[in-house]
């Protein structure tokens, strides 16, 4: 018996870093939202305990340091002794990208190793893997929108933010590291109320207004990977330049653009592919924890 999962990429609306921690990491608060572009997951059981991967996409690794193996190796050493799964990934989501693709397939085989070796867990045991596989792998658990803090590992659902399409760019064949990002950061003093004030107006007001929310995006990383690839800097400039709101997702080097116009947002993908960039239309997804086959 196999089964078929989809793993979905994020954005962040907003992350602001607050401080570094004594442990070295930094201190995030991050407003994340799901989208629909996503990969696919095929899991199928095998005997003898082993875990397998093949994956569709050259720079991913397929053996045990891919984040889908690492999953299920963590999900097999803590509760199915002597379970195997065979993986085979087909990725959509552009890799080290700042979309968050391969946190998405740990929790997705989390969430669909319960199912195949039907052994299903509590949400705090989902949750305590998931932390340690990654910071950003907690929020895939939940998906939607969602406020995640500490290292990204603390989430919160958060009610949807407006259904709207995005547009994701980023200049072609360029990756960019985490830790190279972060290394990069140089902290500032002004005050991080943004990711706060996002979340009031989503958790409290009964309409939520698009434009007011896209007035508070931002992300603390934005001038490190400017700093870095100033590729990254001309392409935000370039949507801009469209009319569109656009920020760097996480670390980058994606780029993304919103906008309530959609044709437009259309016109400007078709024309960045055409100029030799990386552009995918895509939208924001709404989130339910069981949603694995959506
Ligand atoms: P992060 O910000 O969490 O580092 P990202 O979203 O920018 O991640 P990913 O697509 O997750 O980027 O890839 C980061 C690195 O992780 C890649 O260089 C890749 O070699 C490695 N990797 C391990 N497992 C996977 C996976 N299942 N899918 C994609 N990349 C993976």
């Amino acid at each position: 018996m196999g089964i078929k999962i989809l793993s979905h990429a994020k954005i962040n609306l907003t992350l602001e870093i607050l401080y570094r921690r004594s442990d070295s990491f930094h201190q995030l608060e991050t407003v994340m939202q799901e989208l629909k572009l996503a990969d696919t997951l095929y899991l199928e059981e095998v005997p003898g305990g082993k875990i397998a991967l093949t994956c569709d996409h050259p720079l991913v690794p397929a053996d045990g340091s891919n984040l889908a193996c690492r999953a299920a190796a963590c999900f097999q050493s803590r509760y199915a002794p002597g379970k195997g799964v065979k993986i085979f990934l087909k990725k959509k989501i552009p890799v080290a990208a700042g979309l968050g693709g391969g946190s998405s397939n740990a929790a997705a085989v989390l969430k669909g190793l319960q199912i195949l070796w039907d052994i299903p867990l509590k949400e705090e045991a989902l949750e305590e893997m998931a932390a340690h596989l990654g910071s950003d792998v907690s929020f895939f658990l939940y998906g939607g929108t969602a406020l995640a803090t500490g290292r990204g590992e603390l989430v919160r659902p958060l009610p949807p933010f407006p259904s709207v399409k995005v547009l994701l760019v980023s200049p072609a064949n360029l990756m960019l590291s985490t830790a190279r990002v972060y290394g990069a950061h140089v902290p500032d003093k002004l005050s991080k109320e943004r990711t706060k004030e996002f979340v009031r107006i989503l958790e409290n007001e009964k309409e939520v207004n698009l434009l007011q929310l896209l007035d508070l995006l931002t992300n603390d990383l934005e001038k490190a990977a400017f700093s870095l690839e100033k590729d990254i800097f001309l392409l935000k400039k370039q949507l801009q330049s469209y009319g569109f709101t656009v920020l760097l997702s996480g670390s980058g080097p994606t780029v993304f653009a919103l906008s309530p116009e959609e044709e437009r947002l259309e016109r400007a993908c078709k024309e960045l592919s055409g100029r030799g960039y990386n552009a995918i239309l895509t939208e924001t997804k709404g989130g339910q924890k069981k949603d694995l086959f959506s």
